[in-house]
C-alpha cells in the first residue's frame, strides 16, 4: 500500500479560526498529542508573525521530537531566517515557504509581475535550503493561476532545492474533480516532479475539504494538510481525523495507509476542542457526540471484502467507549480514572484531584454522571485551572428585570469579593466579574446550551469577548446551575485575556 504523510497545521493554519488564541503550553500539550496521534509533520507556527509565535515554535522544536517540526515563512530573508532560528533546536525540521501564484494575488496582493514572482520563489526556497534539507513549498492560491505558469515554477523552485510542493485550494473554491486534475496534470506537467512529494492543502468553504482532499491524494499526492476538528478561517481546514478514518474504513477500496493510531483521535479532538474553547458539533464525522448513536458496535465495521450493514466505524477504533456510561457518586477517584482512561483522557496526579472535585460537586446535585456530562466536566476543569475560578455566587432578583449578584473569586490565589447590578442575573454576574478582575472587555457574544439528560442536566455556557485590537477570545463553561455556567465561561474567556497580556508583557521584555 502507499504511504501517506500527515502534515497538521492546527497550530499555524487552524489557529487563524476567529477567538482561538492558544498559549505556549497550550500548543505544545497539543502537540504532544499530535506525536501520540502518528502525524508525521507538525506546522508549529509562523515564527515571523510574533515574538509569542516564534516563542511557541521555538519551545515545540526544542522539547517534540520524534516527529518533522516544519515552520512556516513568507518568502523573504527577514521570515525565512525567523523561522530557521525558531527551528534551530528541532530533531528534523522543514520551512514551509511560498508566494501567490495566481494572477489575481499576484496583482492584487502583490503587485509584482509573474516574472518577479518567480525570482523571488527560488531565491526563498535557495534561501530556506541553506538552513534545512526539508523545504515546503506553496503556490498560493494554485487553483486559479495560468497552468503553464503554475508548472514554470514549480519547475524551477525544485530545481532551487524544494523537496515537498504544496498545491493549495486557498479559498476553497476547488471541486473534488478539479482537485484530481490538478494533481494529476502537475504530476504529468512538471518535469522534475519525482524529486519531491505534492502535497494538499484544502479548506471547506464549500463543505468539501476533505473530499477534495481525499481526490487529490487519490491522484498522486504523497502528503495531505489539515487540522484536527477541521479547525480554521472561515469554514476551516479539512478535518484530519475525517481523512484518517476514509483511509482507515476504506483502506480495502482506496489502498492508501497513513502512519495514525486512529485510537487516539478521540483524545486528540477532545483536548483541541477544550484548549481552543472550539465546540464540536454532536453531529461532526468522527467525533461529535452522536456520531455512533444507536450504531450496534457488536456488529463490527466494515472492513476489505467485509460487509457488515450496520455500522462502518466501531466507536472504540477512535477512542471512544461503545457505550455511554453513568458513573454513581460513591465512585472513588481510581474508579473516575479508568473511566476517563477509557474515554481517551489521560490525566496526571493533580488534574485528576481537579476532576475528581468537579464531579464530586456535579454527582452531588445529580446522583449520577453520563460519559456526554463527564466530557465536558473535564473541559471545564481543563479550562478553570487558570487563574480565575469561581468559588461562590448569590443572586437577588427586584421585580421583572433587575438583578444584584454577589460574586467570590479565587483570582491567583486571592479570594476577593465584589456585588453588582444587572438587568439580570447573568448581566449582574458578568458586571462583578469585570470589578473583580479589572480587564475591559466587550461581551461578543453568549450562548446556553445543555448537555446530557433529561432535566438533571449541566449547562453548557459559552462566552465570546473582544478585548483591544487582538481580536475574539471564547471561554466556556458548565455547571449544573446555568448562571454559575455562565459565570464559568466569562471567567474562562477573562482568564485567557489575562494569559495573553502576560505573555505579550513577558516577550515585550526580551
Ligand atoms: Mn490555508
Amino acid at each position: 500500500m502507499r504511504r501517506l504523510s500527515l502534515l497538521d497545521t492546527s497550530l499555524r493554519d487552524g489557529q487563524k479560526s476567529l477567538g482561538i488564541n492558544l498559549n505556549v503550553n497550550e500548543k505544545l500539550e497539543i502537540s504532544r498529542q499530535l506525536v501520540k496521534l502518528g502525524v508525521d509533520v507538525i506546522e508549529a507556527g509562523y515564527p515571523a508573525a510574533s515574538p509569542v509565535e516564534f516563542e511557541a515554535v521555538r519551545k515545540i522544536a526544542r522539547e517534540v521530537k520524534g516527529v518533522v517540526i516544519c515552520g512556516f515563512a513568507g518568502a523573504n530573508e527577514r521570515e525565512i531566517d525567523c523561522c530557521a532560528a525558531a527551528l534551530k533546536e528541532a530533531g528534523r525540521s522543514r520551512i514551509h515557504t511560498g508566494i501567490a501564484v495566481s494572477p489575481l494575488y499576484m496583482e492584487k496582493k502583490l503587485q509584482l509581475t509573474p516574472g518577479r514572482v518567480v525570482e523571488l520563489a527560488v531565491a526563498a526556497v535557495k534561501h530556506a535550503k541553506k538552513y534545512v534539507d526539508e523545504v515546503q513549498f506553496y503556490a498560493e492560491d494554485a487553483f486559479r493561476s495560468d497552468r503553464a505558469f503554475l508548472v514554470q515554477v514549480l519547475e524551477r523552485v525544485i530545481e532551487a532545492g524544494a523537496t515537498v510542493i504544496n498545491i493549495p485550494d486557498t479559498l476553497g473554491y476547488a471541486t473534488p474533480w478539479e482537485c484530481s486534475e490538478m494533481i494529476s496534470y502537475v504530476m504529468n506537467n512538471v518535469r522534475n516532479i519525482q524529486r519531491a512529494v505534492l502535497s494538499v492543502h484544502c479548506h471547506n468553504d464549500l463543505g468539501m475539504a476533505t473530499a477534495n482532499s481525499l481526490a487529490g491524494i487519490k491522484a498522486g499526492a504523497g502528503q495531505v494538510e489539515g487540522t484536527i476538528n477541521g479547525i480554521g478561517e472561515r469554514a476551516g481546514n479539512t478535518c484530519l481525523e475525517e481523512i484518517i478514518m476514509t483511509l482507515y474504513s476504506r483502506r480495502g477500496s482506496i489502498g492508501i495507509q497513513c502512519g495514525a493510531k486512529t485510537r487516539e483521535l478521540a483524545a486528540t479532538s477532545r483536548l483541541v476542542s477544550r484548549l481552543t474553547g472550539v465546540p464540536i458539533p454532536a453531529h461532526k464525522a468522527i467525533v461529535g457526540s452522536n456520531a455512533y448513536t444507536g450504531n450496534p458496535a457488536s456488529l463490527g465495521e466494515i472492513g476489505p471484502g467485509e460487509n457488515a450493514p450496520f455500522v462502518i466505524i466501531a466507536p472504540d477504533t477512535v477512542g471512544l467507549p461503545e457505550d455511554d456510561g453513568v458513573l454513581q457518586i460513591q465512585l472513588g477517584p481510581q474508579a473516575l480514572q479508568q473511566r476517563l482512561d477509557k474515554l481517551g483522557y489521560s490525566l496526571n496526579k493533580e488534574d485528576l484531584d481537579l476532576v475528581y472535585q468537579y464531579f464530586l460537586h456535579s454527582a452531588d446535585s445529580k446522583g449520577a454522571v453520563y460519559d456526554q456530562e463527564l466530557r465536558e466536566l473535564m473541559g471545564e476543569a481543563g479550562v478553570e485551572q487558570r487563574g480565575i475560578l469561581i468559588k461562590n455566587i448569590s443572586i437577588t432578583t427586584t421585580g421583572a428585570s433587575r438583578a444584584t449578584a454577589t460574586v467570590t473569586l479565587d483570582l491567583d490565589g486571592d479570594t476577593v469579593t465584589e456585588a453588582a447590578c444587572g438587568t439580570g442575573p447573568v448581566d449582574a454576574v458578568f458586571k462583578a466579574v469585570d470589578l473583580l478582575v479589572g480587564e475591559r472587555v466587550c461581551l461578543e457574544d453568549y450562548m446556553l446550551k445543555s448537555v446530557g439528560r433529561g432535566r438533571e442536566t449541566l449547562g453548557d455556557a459559552t462566552v465570546k469577548v473582544r478585548y483591544g485590537d487582538n481580536g475574539l477570545v471564547i471561554g466556556r463553561g458548565v455547571s449544573s446551575d446555568v448562571i454559575e455556567a455562565s459565570a464559568r465561561a466569562y471567567a474562562n474567556a477573562l482568564s485567557k485575556v489575562k494569559t495573553m497580556i502576560r505573555e505579550n508583557a513577558a516577550q515585550a521584555r526580551v
